[in-house]
């Protein structure tokens, strides 16, 4: 085999992990070969303004990039866009590529986040149906854009949220269905999902939830979604934001666990000592959690290529980050952090409606998650006291102008 044929390391998926981990192992004194991997046509970039200001047209496409493309060659990272990866010989540690061709690897990072779950009902193949996920997609929607058309989206988690409030901004009538009883139901409490209804109605989007999609109509192009309920609403376009699938089927069928995303330790190592797991693809023990789960955020996809990186280089490191999250809809910024489960105190500081305000999520006195709605000084404070499980005076945490650092006790 010619020797450009095999590298030391592979990355699997040229996204936000897997690039991160190119950088690291760099940064990191790796001197051997790295090849990073993507099937999109594109170099690595940033996802989360695809929703927010690449659909609003604020933002270019070159402007995502998460570097410039000759930073990767300076690098001696050798970068493959529209290049995916079909099949993994765990034994003969190589990867098969689409057209057949095979690369042997010393260590394989699998970064290959995951793809839109397609809506399990018929319709849904239809033009005018569209995921946010990449590029191609924000640009295949920007195209059917138009003021007063009518957009439905499925879906009132992040991605659907944000973007009703862009199709919005452009001038469209949108309509979002959640198929829970309130919205943001997986990721937050009951009175977070109650500000982001009152805020998406008073901007005018026509919000239902317990609404169950049955099909969506048209012949050709998508026209209508129909609901379980029999009633059937009008849509020039689509957008379905029903969650991703992690992509991990090349590894599940080289006979690694994978249950809901590829199965890592706290290292990012798989059962195959030569094969690691990085980013939104990869069900990890979560310390903050207590169980092992997946998360799909850019501050996780960042700090576990880190530690895989680390890994690599032999500098075990566990993976014990703070999960945190935000996310923009019109003028309002929400960040998250800590993971709000297994929670019996929920308090709130400030009034539910009125922005700036916080909701607290406590167990034993702890702070174990914050969302703050346009209030980054609690977000900063929080971090840093959910890290360090830090018990708070709840008598004073509800008095919004005193610092929740403040109120922080000595255990
Ligand atoms: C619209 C949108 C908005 C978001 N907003 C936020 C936000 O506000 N805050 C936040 O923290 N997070 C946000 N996220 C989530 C965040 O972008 C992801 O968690 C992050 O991108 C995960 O990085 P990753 O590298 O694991 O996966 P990805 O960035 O998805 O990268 C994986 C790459 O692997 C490629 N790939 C897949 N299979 C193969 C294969 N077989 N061969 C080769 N390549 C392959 C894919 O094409 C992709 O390019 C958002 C995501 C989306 C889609």
């Amino acid at each position: 085999m010619p020797p450009s044929d095999h590298y030391d390391i592979i990355i699997a998926g040229a996204g936000q992990a897997g690039a991160q981990c190119a950088q690291s192992l760099r940064q990191g004194g790796f001197a051997g070969t790295i090849a990073l991997l993507g099937e999109e046509p594109v170099g690595p970039y940033e996802r989360p303004p695809l929703s927010k200001d690449y659909l609003g047209g604020k933002r270019d496409a070159d402007r995502l990039l998460l570097r410039k493309p000759e930073f990767w060659a300076e690098k001696g990272i050798d970068l493959r866009t529209g290049c995916r990866i079909t099949g993994v010989d765990a034994a003969a540690r190589r990867v098969t590529l689409a057209g057949g061709s095979h690369l042997s690897y010393g260590h394989l990072v699998w970064a290959t986040g995951g793809r839109p779950r397609p809506l399990p009902c018929s319709g849904a193949d239809l033009r005018g149906v569209h995921a946010i996920r990449t590029i191609a997609d924000i640009d295949g929607l920007k195209a059917e854009v138009a003021p007063g058309a009518r957009a439905v989206i499925i879906g009132g988690g992040y991605i659907g949220l944000e973007t009703a409030a862009v199709l919005r901004g452009m001038g469209m009538a949108v309509t979002v269905l959640e198929a829970q009883g309130r919205l943001l139901a997986r990721v937050t409490s009951p009175p977070v999902s109650q500000f982001f209804l009152k805020l998406h109605q008073s901007h005018g989007v026509d919000v239902q939830l317990c609404a169950q999609v049955e099909a969506l109509t048209g012949q050709g192009r998508v026209t209508g979604v129909r609901l379980v309920d029999g009633r059937e609403l009008p849509a020039d376009i689509v957008i379905v934001g029903v969650g991703i699938i992690p992509n991990v089927e090349p590894l599940a069928a080289a006979g690694l666990a994978c249950p809901n995303g590829v199965q890592v330790d706290a290292f990012c190592r798989t059962s195959d000592p030569h094969i690691l797991g990085i980013g939104d693809c990869a069900r990890h023990p979560n310390p903050f959690a207590g169980s092992d789960i997946r998360l799909e955020s850019v501050q996780n996809a960042i700090d576990q290529a880190k530690v895989a990186a680390d890994t690599l280089l032999g500098r075990d490191r566990p993976y014990a980050a703070l999960p945190w999250f935000w996310s923009d809809q019109y003028d309002v910024k929400m960040q998250s952090a800590g993971l709000a489960l297994g929670q019996d105190t929920i308090m709130i500081r400030g009034e539910v409606g009125q922005a700036p305000f916080s909701v607290l999520y406590l167990r034993d006195s702890r702070l174990v998650a914050i969302d703050c709605i346009n209030n980054p000084k609690d977000f900063m404070q929080a971090k840093a006291l959910i890290a360090a499980r830090r018990r708070l005076d709840t008598r004073r945490a509800l008095d919004r102008e005193t610092d929740l650092r403040a109120i922080a006790l000595e255990d």
